[in-house]
């Protein structure tokens, strides 16, 4: 493409948006004039959220397709690190900018971050200019016609939904000027300066098997999902064994793809009859509770840290079991759905949805364990590890959230099992010590006759372990510090 060094540079600091088709800030800048793409590593700002090891190897591939797309249209990116405060506007200062444009970010360090960044270049006489690239409707715009704030996803939904299609998406611009100034950016170094891939052991055969980051990746799998998935989500999406979602989350953390994008097409392809717009619209009511996490973590900034209920404060957990958190974390509780879920998490960087739900609430009520261990387990171990929604759904699935699963539904994970898993599809898949065990003993190992057991090749206790908690018992535990809680609040009341 054109290169350039008119008085119209404009920044474009890449974040949470690692794409350039629907990416409103980029747009915005290609439109300007001549462009200067950074990505900033910034470890240094107070209150950022250090990445989780399975994040940054998302994130150095994610960089590296950027930047290939970006070198191909002539526009190359530039990796920097430092605090934002410090390196943003010196960069400006050396390049010569006039403009800097992002897309927001809600997070409270981030927001502070922003707008630490917005008082300097304002200060230099930068102007600033910043977009909503990553969610189909900002916090503010969602609010109850009474006031205040949704607590609750269903209003929120019909609220969300009831402000219409989010606007058309945006094609990536089709020309873009590159900045052609002398160039010695502050903080320059490499992608692999930043040394995201794990080194000492290298971990991530199986995230490489698994996954490819990227936008022409993520925009390949929203298109091979609406043509297949689609048609039977609502029935299949609880099912782990099947493909039956879009498997888009990691690709929409890092904004590779939009949620705008995924709405519009997933639309379109009801209204040309690939789906059925009631599929179309339960697949989007999913999409929303993405939305729906961001207003509760802009209006709870502590939401990974705090219960949103607060009555959970005085929730008595038991004192952290090393051996029990090491059991769920590596897959080795005895319980079968369990295990093939953390097993999946830990080779993959993802798990199912339903799998999570039974995984999260295994940690919480059957091993009593505080949500808090199991939140910063995934945020460390998963490839969509999200801000908000990481937080948002433990604490959904600890009874502390809005609009939470009371904590009495204890999940019993055998019968969630033999109910979304019946052929122990998904467990052999994972748990290779009993690929032979038929499917009706696959989620009760423990209650195999001794010669199914022998002729599967399985020794319980050895080579697949005997439950490390019983379901009853534990479940009248959980029962009963749920109501040594209540007790506590009313004693306090
Ligand atoms: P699909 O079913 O195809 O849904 C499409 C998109 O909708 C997803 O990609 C996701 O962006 C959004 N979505 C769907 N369900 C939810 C939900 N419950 N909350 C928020 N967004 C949703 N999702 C993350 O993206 N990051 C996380 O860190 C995360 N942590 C979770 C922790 C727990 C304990 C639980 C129970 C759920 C968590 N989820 C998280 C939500 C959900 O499990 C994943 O979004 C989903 O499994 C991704 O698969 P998919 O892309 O095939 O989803």
């Amino acid at each position: 493409m054109a290169k350039n060094t008119s008085t119209t540079l404009t920044l474009m600091w890449f974040r949470d948006d690692l794409r350039l088709s629907d990416n409103p800030a980029f747009h915005e800048a290609a439109t300007r004039g001549s462009v200067l793409p950074i990505y900033l590593w910034d470890e240094r700002s107070e209150g950022l959220r250090s990445l989780g090891g399975a994040s940054r190897w998302w994130l150095h591939y994610s960089l590296a397709s950027l930047a290939e797309r970006l070198t191909s249209v002539g526009c190359p990116l530039h990796i920097v690190t430092g605090a934002a405060a410090e390196v943003i506007p010196a960069i400006a200062a050396a390049s010569g900018a006039v403009a800097c444009v992002w897309n927001r970010r809600y997070g409270q360090a981030e927001r502070a971050v922003d707008t630490a960044v917005t008082t300097r270049l304002q200060g230099m006489n930068i102007e600033t200019k910043t977009f909503n690239g990553t969610l189909l409707h900002e916090p503010g715009e969602v609010t109850p016609k009474a006031g205040g704030s949704f607590k609750v996803y269903t209003p929120f939904l019909r609220a969300s939904l009831a402000l219409g299609p989010p606007g058309h998406p945006l094609a990536a611009p089709k020309t873009i000027t590159a900045h052609d100034g002398p160039l010695e950016l502050p903080g320059k170094t490499s992608l692999e300066g930043l040394g995201l891939l794990p080194t000492a052991p290298d971990w991530s055969a199986g995230l490489r098997d698994t996954w490819q980051p990227g936008e022409p990746q993520a925009q390949k799998l929203l298109h091979g999902f609406l043509e297949g998935g689609l048609r039977r989500y609502g029935e299949d999406r609880n099912r782990p064994a099947l493909p039956a979602s879009s498997r888009l989350s990691p690709h929409l953390r890092f904004g590779e793809i939009s949620p705008r994008q995924i709405v519009t097409l997933a639309r379109h392809a009801g209204a040309d009859g690939t789906a059925s717009g009631e599929q179309v619209e339960k697949f989007v009511s999913e999409v929303i509770w993405r939305d729906f996490a961001y207003l509760l973590l802009t209006s709870h900034p502590d939401l990974a840290d705090k219960p949103f209920n607060a009555a959970f404060e005085k929730f008595p957990y038991a004192k952290a079991s090393p051996t029990h958190l090491r059991a769920w974390q590596t897959g080795q509780t005895g319980y079968p759905i369990v295990d093939a879920g953390m097993r999946q998490l830990w080779k993959t960087g993802v798990m199912h949805n339903r799998v999570r739900m039974i995984t999260a609430s295994f940690l919480v009520k059957h091993l009593l364990l505080d949500w808090r261990l199991g939140e910063q387990w995934f945020w460390d171990t998963l490839c969509d590890a999200d801000p908000a929604s990481n937080p948002f759904n433990w604490q959904w699935v600890a009874g502390s959230g809005a609009d939470a699963a009371p904590y009495f539904r204890i999940f019993n994970p055998t019968l969630q099992g033999e109910k979304f898993d019946p052929d122990g599809d998904y467990v052999r898949s994972f748990v290779p010590e009993l690929t032979r065990l038929p499917a009706r003993w696959i989620h009760t190992p423990w209650a195999a006759p001794r010669d199914v057991l022998a002729a599967a090749g399985i020794t319980l206790g050895k080579t697949y372990p005997q439950p490390i908690v019983d379901h009853d018992a534990a479940r009248l535990r959980a029962l009963a510090a749920l109501a040594d809680m209540r007790q506590a609040e009313q004693a306090e009341a």
